[in-house]
């Protein structure tokens, strides 16, 4: 909704408002915020409030360190749950210096940026619709999690009505009052796992809604002594968590540019384009879309996440899956992402991979339509499939051989994302698992 500065300086007041959350996210995709009593909403509106970056991971050096929260009015709300101390509302905020430049270390203003590039490649929206997984864990009596599950379902289970059901509906009430268009929600395959899937939106709002919907789940689980986690795989031998991103171009007239009725499957030569960019530059996204060390345990076969690099409209095993619907629900399922990706940097990047493919006009592999995970290599091979980078530390050296994802994030985004991610497999390689000390302490 577009609010004006008035409406919502009318809106607090009559509310009784008093605190605002002023939020952004940083390289890491954490939801960071800065809070000021109601006391200094004019200088909110007015753009005039300042916070020292150099505290956030990723964004500036000392020298440059001070920057300017300028509120996102359209994404003022109200939060549903109530403190002992009133109200509390948030605005979502891009991040500028103080000269007043957007500026290009935050996540946020480089989306805006790339969709500026699709704008002026003659598309109107690129429609996301995410499809978050979640587990969530019992706390124990210090509030701390544990690894205790607390259901034993499996997918579409009706589990008699538990802990983790009324969590779940509660999730669902508490996100529908905040304006989300909740879809569907369901139990997933693994004990303890959800998943909550709302309407799709345009980038910008779609990377928004899925930070503020993180940041619901995890409240609404504490309620209930629970913690809601986003780890893409925290126990072996379980699904792990994804973040599937369905995804769609409108065109110029704002109808779906990935339909087209005339052809044999649907498909337009715009989306077919579309799916080869993001097929050329599949490894190099992942570091984007899978960025921890732990989104590599959870892509592997067996468990429904993508491995290879393929796509098919019939079958769940490749990385990119056309689901049947056409018309303006025609769209690419882009199987990899998951929740650890900042919503933000994965869609720019997402989405330059597909303007690069309409851009050099590609055209994809076949489609693969039987089960991928029974090919031997040597089929896979014939059948042009290759390999999703099987480490972050692999998935970083695609980044940084792929100009295009390079660019989608921009310079500053993009070394600042290599030094955390570089530093973090470091510190990862550094370790010993249970799994080494049981497999070679007695052996040799
Ligand atoms: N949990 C699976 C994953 O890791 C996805 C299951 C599904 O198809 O929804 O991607
Ligand atoms: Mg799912
Ligand atoms: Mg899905």
């Amino acid at each position: 909704k577009n609010y004006s500065a008035a409406e919502i300086k009318k809106i607090t007041a009559e509310e009784n408002v008093q605190f605002l959350r002023l939020m952004f996210t940083d390289i890491n995709g954490i939801i960071k915020n800065v809070e000021v009593p109601i006391s200094q909403i004019d200088k909110v509106l007015a753009n005039k409030v300042m916070f020292d970056g150099s505290s956030i991971d990723g964004f500036v050096r000392i020298e440059e360190s001070d920057m300017l929260l300028i509120p996102d009015l359209s994404t003022f709300l109200i939060f549903p749950w109530g403190s002992e101390h009133g109200k509390v509302a948030r605005l979502i905020c891009d991040i500028h210096t103080p000269t007043g430049e957007p500026f290009m270390g935050d996540p946020r203003n480089n989306l805006r940026r790339v969709i500026a590039l699709m704008q002026a490649a003659g598309y109107s929206r690129f429609n996301i619709g995410p499809e978050p997984e979640f587990f969530l864990f019992k706390l124990d009596e210090n509030e701390e999690p544990t690894l205790d599950l607390n259901d034993d379902g499996g997918y579409f289970d009706f589990a008699p009505i538990d802990l983790g059901e009324n969590c779940r509906r509660d999730i669902v009430l508490e996100l529908e009052k905040m304006g989300f268009e909740v879809e569907a929600s369901h139990h997933e395959v693994g004990p303890g796992q959800h998943e909550i899937d709302f309407k799709y939106a345009d980038a910008l709002e779609a990377a928004d809604n899925i930070q503020t919907f993180k940041l619901v789940v995890k409240t609404i689980a504490r309620k209930y002594g629970l913690h809601a986690t986003f780890m893409p795989k925290p126990l072996p031998k379980i699904a792990g968590s994804g973040m599937h991103i369905n995804m769609s171009l409108s065109n110029a007239q704002g109808e779906n540019a990935f339909y087209d009725g005339t052809t044999d499957d649907g498909l337009s030569e715009i989306a077919d384009h579309f799916l080869a960019g993001v097929l050329e530059h599949a490894r190099a996204l992942t570091a984007v879309n899978n960025p921890t060390v732990n989104s590599y345990k959870r892509l592997v076969p067996g468990y429904e996440a993508p491995v290879y690099i393929a796509w098919s409209g019939h079958n769940r095993s490749p990385l990119i899956r056309v689901p049947q619907a056409r018309g303006l629900s025609t769209r690419l399922e882009l199987r990899s992402v998951d929740p650890t990706a900042n919503p933000y940097l994965a869609i720019a990047s997402i989405l330059a991979a597909g303007l690069a493919g309409l851009e050099q006009q590609e055209t994809p592999m076949s489609p693969i339509d039987r089960n991928i995970y029974g090919m031997t290599a040597d089929e896979r091979r014939a059948n042009g499939i290759a390999d999703l980078p099987s480490t972050l530390h692999n998935a970083l050296k695609a980044l940084e051989k792929d100009k295009v994802i390079q660019d989608a994030l921009g310079p500053h985004l993009y070394q600042s994302f290599m030094d955390s991610k570089r530093h973090e497999w470091n510190a990862y390689r550094q370790t010993i698992s249970e799994w080494e000390r049981e497999q070679y302490l007695r052996l040799y």
